[in-house]
């Protein structure tokens, strides 16, 4: 069948859940499980495409709405049509409606995107027309807000992985922040690549603080200092402080993105596949950034294995692409629902991670796996 007659016969939505083998902490609190909603898409030419929406806590909800919003606009439909489906999954709420619809539609958008790369016997960083990478460079994500000593022990083990650059979560107050990056640097060394992330903890009084030290400390980039609508206050901060600051992963669409990079207020943006409407939007996002000389660095966080392989085929692609979000806990979601992994802490080489050649995503999904992890 020709490319150009593919046409949609099904949507299933799979609402996952997994328990963490250990609680990740953040400034906003603990996270002892995850929930992801895993999208497949199935077309009338056998081909199937998977996607995964950022759901955190309420899968169930997220795969409701992909089949009972989403679906009737998808039926019938040719993947190829991905940016003309995108607008109209977007339309099928009244207004301008982001948050969930948006994390939502990115579980479709990615796995029409893995329909296109197979239709086409091609990788998606190709379909991109991307520049290629056959490996991205990875960081270490993230040293948790727990106690100094789990601290030391977590930098020690990125180290131990082969790790040349690392995250850290700090959180109130300035001065407890301050002494967390500073045993960090410690620890990791001075050409070790650390960055921090503040999970909005801060208000702009407190970033300007933690901020000066941190540039003195030679820290690479300062991560959500302040909460994600505070425009201004980011376009402040940029002019106080003199270390690089990162958002974006709060962002839905590439509207929201605009004012950060138009200001130059931030000098990474961030967006997450599974959230920023897939890689359809995601794509959008990072390409701005690229018109205002602001690098991308793709937000993969807590999601799991999909989000992964979507973030990686974009890392190969985008030219002002810095360094992949690698996190460094287990995750049953991100490690065990693939026949084999991807983007993941144990197949590090030489602190990059490899890029999928393979049609689509690269990816194949273990459906035994995704048996066990479904909510019922
Ligand atoms: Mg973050």
């Amino acid at each position: 069948m020709e490319a150009a007659d593919l046409r949609i016969s099904d949507v299933i939505a799979h609402p996952l859940r997994a328990r963490l083998p250990q609680a990740q902490r953040t400034s906003q609190g603990d996270w002892p499980a995850l929930d992801i909603a895993v999208v497949e898409v199935r077309t009338d030419a056998g081909i199937t495409g998977w996607g995964e929406c950022l759901a955190r806590t309420s899968s169930p909800a997220y795969a409701a709405a992909v089949e009972t919003i989403l679906k009737p606009v998808l039926a019938g439909r040719n993947p190829f049509d991905a940016a003309a489906l995108w607008r109209a999954m977007r339309g099928r709420l009244t207004g301008r409606a982001g948050g969930m619809l948006v994390e939502s539609i990115a579980g479709v958008d990615i796995a029409l995107w893995d329909i296109m790369g197979k239709a086409a016997g091609l990788p998606v960083h190709r379909l991109l027309g991307g520049v290629g990478r056959a490996e991205v460079f990875a960081y270490a994500s993230s040293i948790n807000w727990g106690d100094d000593a789990r601290a030391e022990a977590e930098t020690r083990d990125c180290l131990a992985r082969g790790f040349r650059a690392i995250k850290v979560k700090i959180g109130q107050t300035p001065r407890a922040a301050i002494a967390r990056a500073e045993l960090v640097r410690k620890v990791a060394g001075p050409d070790i690549r650390l960055s921090v992330d503040a999970n909005w903890a801060f208000d702009i009084d407190e970033a300007t603080e933690v901020g000066e030290a941190l540039a003195a400390l030679g820290y690479w980039w300062f991560e959500e200092p302040i909460p994600p609508e505070d425009i201004e206050g980011y376009r402040l901060l940029r002019q106080r402080t003199k270390v690089r600051l990162a958002a974006g992963e709060s962002d839905f669409v590439a509207t929201q993105a605009r004012d950060l990079l138009a200001t130059r207020s931030v000098g990474v943006i961030q967006p997450d596949a599974a959230r920023a409407g897939g890689i359809t939007e995601t794509r959008r996002i990072a390409d701005l950034a690229d018109a205002f000389h602001v690098a991308y660095a793709p937000h993969v966080g807590w999601s799991g294995a999909l989000c992964a392989a979507a973030s990686v085929q974009l890392a190969a692609a985008q030219p002002n692409f810095l360094v992949y979000e690698c996190m460094v806990f287990d995750n049953p979601l991100r490690e065990e629902l693939l026949v084999s992994r991807v983007g993941s802490h144990r197949d590090l080489v030489g602190g990059n991670v490899a890029v999928p050649q393979g049609p689509g995503l690269g990816v194949e999904v273990d459906r035994d796996a995704l048996a066990r992890f479904t909510v019922r």
